[in-house]
C-alpha cells in the first residue's frame, strides 16, 4: 500500500515540530510543502516521516525533520536573503531554505551526491531558487556573497573563518561544531564587526570536511 505522504506530512509537523516548539509559521508551512520522500533515496521512502536521520548514501545522512526546522527557524528568514547551504546532500534542506529565502546557493563536496541534489531538485520542484555548487563548502562561496544566513548541515571542529567572513550585516550562521561524534548546534550572529554566540541546543551531525573540516 502507498502511504498517504501529504497526512504523513501533516502529523510529522504536528507531533515533531509543533510539539517541540518550532513555532515560525513560514517553516512550518515548508515542512508542510516539501515532499521528504521525493529526496531520500528509494529504500528509506517509507522512513521518510519518521523521526530521525536516513542514510543517502555514501557515508552520509539527511538529518531528522525536527532538526532542519530548528536550523530553518534560528537563521529567521524573511524572504530577501540569499542563503549559503553547506553540505547539499539529497538536496532536501535547501528546498526547505528556498520557501524561506530569495535564492540558496548549495554546496556539496561528493559530486555524485552534488549531481543527486540537482536532479532531485529539478525533478520534484522545476525552476526553484536554488544553485547546486560541486565543490568545498567550509570556504563558503565567495562568488555570491555577502549571505543572509548560513546553514551547516555537517559538524565543524571550529567555526571556519571564511563562512563568518561572507555574513551580510545581520547575518546568522547556524553551525554543529565541536568533537566528532558530539556537537553544539551554534547560532551566530553578525552586527557590523562584532558577532554574537550562542548554544541552541546539542547534536550529531556528520564530519565537516574540506580545508576548514575535519582532515
Ligand atoms: N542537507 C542535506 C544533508 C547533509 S549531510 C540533505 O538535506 O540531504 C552533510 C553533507 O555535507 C554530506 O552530503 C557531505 O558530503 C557534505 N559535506 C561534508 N563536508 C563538506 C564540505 N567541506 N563542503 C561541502 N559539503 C560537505
Amino acid at each position: 500500500m502507498i502511504p498517504d505522504w501529504s497526512s504523513e506530512r501533516r502529523r510529522m509537523v504536528d507531533r515533531q515540530l509543533r510539539k517541540r516548539g518550532i513555532h515560525d509559521p513560514r517553516v512550518l508551512d515548508a515542512m508542510l510543502r516539501i515532499p521528504r520522500e521525493e529526496f531520500v533515496p528509494p529504500d528509506s521512502r517509507i522512513c521518510s516521516y519518521q523521526d530521525e536521520p536516513l542514510h543517502i548514501g555514501y557515508g552520509q545522512t539527511i538529518s531528522q525533520p525536527y532538526m532542519i526546522a530548528l536550523m530553518a527557524e534560528l537563521l529567521e528568514l524573511t524572504g530577501t536573503e540569499t542563503v549559503l547551504e553547506v553540505g547539499a546532500g539529497c538536496g532536501y534542506h535547501a528546498a526547505v531554505l528556498a520557501m524561506l529565502a530569495a535564492r540558496v546557493i548549495t554546496i556539496e563536496l561528493i559530486p555524485a551526491l552534488a549531481r543527486q541534489a540537482e536532479q532531485n531538485l529539478q525533478r520534484v520542484l522545476p525552476g526553484i531558487n536554488v544553485t547546486v555548487i560541486s565543490g568545498d563548502g567550509s570556504q563558503g562561496w565567495p562568488e555570491a556573497a555577502p549571505y543572509g544566513g548560513i546553514s551547516v548541515a555537517a559538524a565543524a571542529p571550529d567555526v571556519p573563518e571564511p563562512l563568518l567572513a561572507q555574513l551580510a550585516d545581520g547575518g546568522r550562521l547556524v553551525i554543529p561544531v565541536g568533537a566528532r561524534f558530539d556537537q553544539e548546534l551554534r547560532v551566530i550572529r553578525k552586527t557590523g564587526s562584532a558577532t554574537e554566540d550562542r548554544v541552541a541546543t546539542f547534536c550529531r551531525f556528520v564530519p565537516l570536511r574540506g580545508s576548514e573540516g575535519w582532515h
